[in-house]
């Protein structure tokens, strides 16, 4: 008699904007392991069909049948709604970064082992298909130096997200976070700030572009982050070492090593959702927050310049 698959698991998606339409919804309904049971947002927008709610209180409260959540929000709020979520049960994934600071961070995977629950903090590049043949490529070479270009521009990739300007929205990081979450994959660690450079809009509460200069084992890594780059958009690491050079470009997408280039379809989140179903059958977790630490680092570290205002 044939294995019976396990019941799928039941989420809300709370915070249905651009990611999650863009990519967690696809993403669930193309895995028989999830049903998406709800989503949550603030407006009372829904996603065809799905049962919607205004807050993930009453989405609680209707008592919708949930094992876990996925949450998609902006940073500011992700640690309330995620302790909310991890004391009424449920696993826990959270978009990038997975928490407006390391402490809140560090407090969700302290609850969720106390709990008992899988909390999970979705690097979404490290699933970028040219990442785990970097990693292993560089694994056992020397690096020699690093950079990192990630030059990207808002008004097309984030219009009218007010939230990214605002205090812990992080500006620039939030897709310079990206990059750093690759870099320390693939990188031998611990990957250390020793100077940081960061511009802020007169505006804004975070910047819109920054540099920093990191190492990893003595090497060093400059990182180049900007988000007013209009024309071709530029979002590179690339890894000088003793034998060779190695380009990730496309954010982790295509891969050139010396022996030639390598390029795969983007199936980041069907990985990430894939990882965060074997995370709850094996009652573990994953909360790396070395990227976020670096964004920290850079924060308090960084010497500040006052820029022009940025308007939409
Ligand atoms: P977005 O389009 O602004 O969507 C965020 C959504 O969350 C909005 O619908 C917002 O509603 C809702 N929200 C805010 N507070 C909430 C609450 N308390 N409960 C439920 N929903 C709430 O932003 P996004 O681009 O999807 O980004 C969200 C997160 O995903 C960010 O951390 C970002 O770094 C990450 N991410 C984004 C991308 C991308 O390409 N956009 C890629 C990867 C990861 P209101 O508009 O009513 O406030």
């Amino acid at each position: 008699m044939a294995a019976l698959s396990p019941l799928p698991i039941r989420l809300a998606i709370v915070g249905l904007g651009k990611i999650a339409r863009d990519q967690h919804l696809p993403a669930l309904r193309a895995n028989p392991a999830f049903e998406v049971a709800a989503t949550v947002c603030p407006y009372g927008a829904t996603a065809d069909g799905i049962p919607g709610f205004v807050t993930l209180g009453d989405c609680l409260a209707a008592g919708v049948a949930l094992d876990a959540v996925s949450i998609c929000t902006p940073p500011q709020v992700r640690h309330r709604l995620a302790l909310e979520a991890l004391d009424s049960g449920l696993h826990v994934l959270l978009e990038k970064p997975p928490a407006a600071t390391v402490a809140e961070a560090g407090s969700l995977a302290d609850r969720a082992t106390q709990a008992g629950l899988s909390i999970f903090a979705a690097w979404h590049s490290r699933f970028a298909p040219g990442v785990e043949p970097a990693r292993e490529w560089l694994a056992g070479r020397r690096i020699l130096r690093a950079g990192i270009t990630w030059r990207e521009d808002v008004r097309v990739w984030h219009p009218g997200q007010a939230w990214i300007w605002q205090a812990g929205g992080f500006g620039v990081f939030d897709p310079g976070i990206n990059a750093l979450s690759i870099a320390t994959e693939i990188l031998p660690g611990p990957i250390e700030l020793s100077d940081a450079e960061l511009e802020f809009p007169a505006n804004c509460e975070a910047p819109i572009a920054a540099r920093l200069s990191l190492s990893a084992a003595g090497a060093p890594i400059a990182v180049d982050l900007d988000f007013r780059q209009t024309g071709p958009q530029t979002w590179d690491i690339e890894v000088e070492t003793d034998s060779g050079t190695l380009l990730l470009s496309r954010g982790g997408a295509v891969l050139t090593l010396p022996d030639g280039t390598r390029e795969a379809p983007d199936a980041e989140y069907p990985a990430l959702y894939a990882r965060f179903a074997e995370l709850i059958r094996a009652e573990s977790s994953e909360m790396d927050t070395t990227p976020l630490e670096l964004v920290a680092d850079a924060l308090t570290r960084g010497r500040t310049i006052r820029t022009d205002p940025f308007h939409d």
